[in-house]
């Protein structure tokens, strides 16, 4: 022992001196090692895969893949704008988890953000998404050269080989620097509905010279914890020209989220609608059964108060979670700031509660002020919520490609079902799928296992639809 530990002292003496000579990392040196002082702006282009982050099948598995088959982004960091363009194609078979599966030939996706605004095009139809703005601001100020230019803007810390900067209530990040003065990795933190303190990592590796800008080749992405991008550079183009013109309807709807809008669909069950997800409210003798709380904060918010609206003198004693994907729970950490009871299916019920134990620093939401710690109940199969007038069903929907636990809600007096995604009915006039949607098919067959008599399907996404119609798209006339 006494022999180890003098060895181990003489190797520590002999380190001492060459941990010395390392030197601390500057912002200046990495500047100009990535000569990002003369970059205003950038694109870059490449291949590689990327994943839907919050859609996986079940929350222990990795986001679902996607192969991109071209990638441009284009930042200009004068006016904080940034630009994806990709092509992809479908990754996973079977097309397992959300996040658009499956995806039928080449898609074009473009998201963008500038300034404080973010939005998407797909097809010529422009969607604000506030909801992507944080992580874009993120994707943008960590890129190598505005990661530079954000750590000066905002007073980072050199610590040896990292230097780190706080964006204050939009993200953290720590970047750890090579000898040759280049980035070569990010680790960031960034506010996520579902998650709170969500854990971004970023690589850039294989640098190389573009017309005396430095920019690497390979960027991989990890983000909550499972891969998100692995994306081979093939061309950059530093001062470009990039002006990213903001679409009108973009600046007339800065908070799409907090729009609701409300129809009852049979005594004392209301469709809450007006964003891109919706919610079920029920009324039972006593208390109130909420199906669904999406998206974030203020949606919750939003939604809890037109609950309210609707009926006063009752608490919200249940909140029926369909799934875990993170577009439909983005709501639950504000409904157990409530103190409110959530029934999720077993397979999101572990991550479910480590979600809403979860710190969220970074940018506080409710539930972190709130102090609280959330509560989940686990459902299997089947579960029944009553109060001797009114019953509430709560089914497994088994089967399907979307998600491997995820519950739909069936009013049986009523002859009502809830579902989220496994049925997102086309827009009126849209023509028919080109392929049977199997998961369309799956819904039914869950109807009929279940002998259940349905008159009326309610939609998480889209518009309320006769079960008819369900069958008539997927060629069965019942
Ligand atoms: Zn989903």
């Amino acid at each position: 022992m006494r022999t180890f530990l003098s060895r181990l002292a003489v190797v520590v003496v002999m380190l001492s001196p060459l941990t010395a000579i390392a030197q601390d990392a500057s912002l200046d040196q990495v500047a100009k090692a990535l000569g990002a002082d003369g970059v205003k702006s950038i694109q870059y282009s490449g291949a590689g895969t990327n994943f839907q982050v919050g859609q996986n099948f079940s929350p222990d598995v990795p986001w679902p893949r996607f192969v991109v088959k071209s990638y441009t982004r284009a930042v200009n960091y004068e006016n904080a704008s940034i630009r994806d363009e990709l092509v992809r194609t479908q990754g996973e078979n079977p097309p397992r988890g959300g996040g658009g599966q499956p995806v039928a030939g080449e898609q074009r996706q473009i998201f963008v953000a500038s300034g404080d605004f973010a939005w998407n095009v797909a097809a010529d139809v422009v969607t604000p998404t506030p909801i992507a703005l944080v992580d874009r601001q993120l994707q943008l100020w960590t890129t190598p050269h505005g990661f530079v230019k954000a750590a000066k803007a905002n007073n980072a810390t050199v610590q040896r080989r990292t230097i780190a900067f706080t964006s204050p209530g939009r993200f953290k990040a720590l970047a750890t620097v090579d000898t040759q003065n280049l980035v070569e990795k990010i680790d960031a933190v960034a506010p996520n509905a579902v998650l709170g303190d969500m854990p971004v990592e970023i690589r850039y590796s294989e640098y190389k010279d573009f017309g005396g800008v430095k920019f690497p080749t390979r960027i991989r992405q990890t983000i909550g914890g499972y891969p998100a991008l692995d994306l081979t550079v093939t061309d950059v183009q530093p001062n470009i020209a990039v002006e990213l013109a903001m679409p009108d309807p973009i600046k007339q709807t800065p908070a799409p989220y907090g729009k609701v809008a409300t129809q009852m669909v049979a005594d004392g069950v209301w469709y809450v609608t007006g964003s891109s997800h919706h919610s079920v409210l029920i009324e039972m003798k006593d208390h109130l059964i909420l199906v669904e709380s999406p998206l974030n904060d203020e949606r919750a918010v939003a939604v809890l108060a037109e609950v309210k609206n609707l009926v006063a003198n009752k608490p919200i004693k249940y909140v029926i979670a369909t799934h875990h994907h993170f577009d439909h729970a983005g709501g639950l950490r504000a409904i157990a700031a409530e103190g409110i009871t959530i029934i999720a299916h077993d397979v999101n019920k572990a991550f479910l509660e480590k979600a809403l134990a979860a710190p969220a620093t970074v940018r506080p939401d409710r539930l972190a002020k709130s102090g609280k710690k959330g509560t989940v109940e686990g459902t299997r199969d089947k579960r029944v919520l009553t109060d001797g007038t009114r019953t509430v069903e709560i089914h497994n929907v088994a089967g399907n490609n979307h998600h491997g636990g995820i519950v739909m809600v069936y009013l049986p007096k009523e002859k009502l079902l809830v579902e989220a995604d496994v049925y997102n009915p086309p827009a009126p006039n849209a023509p028919p799928p080109a392929s049977v949607n199997t998961n369309w098919v799956n819904l039914s067959d869950n109807i009929k296992r279940l002998s259940m008599n349905v008159d009326q399907i309610l939609p998480l996404h889209g518009r309320i639809m006769p079960l008819a119609e369900l069958h008539k798209s997927i060629g069965h006339n019942h």
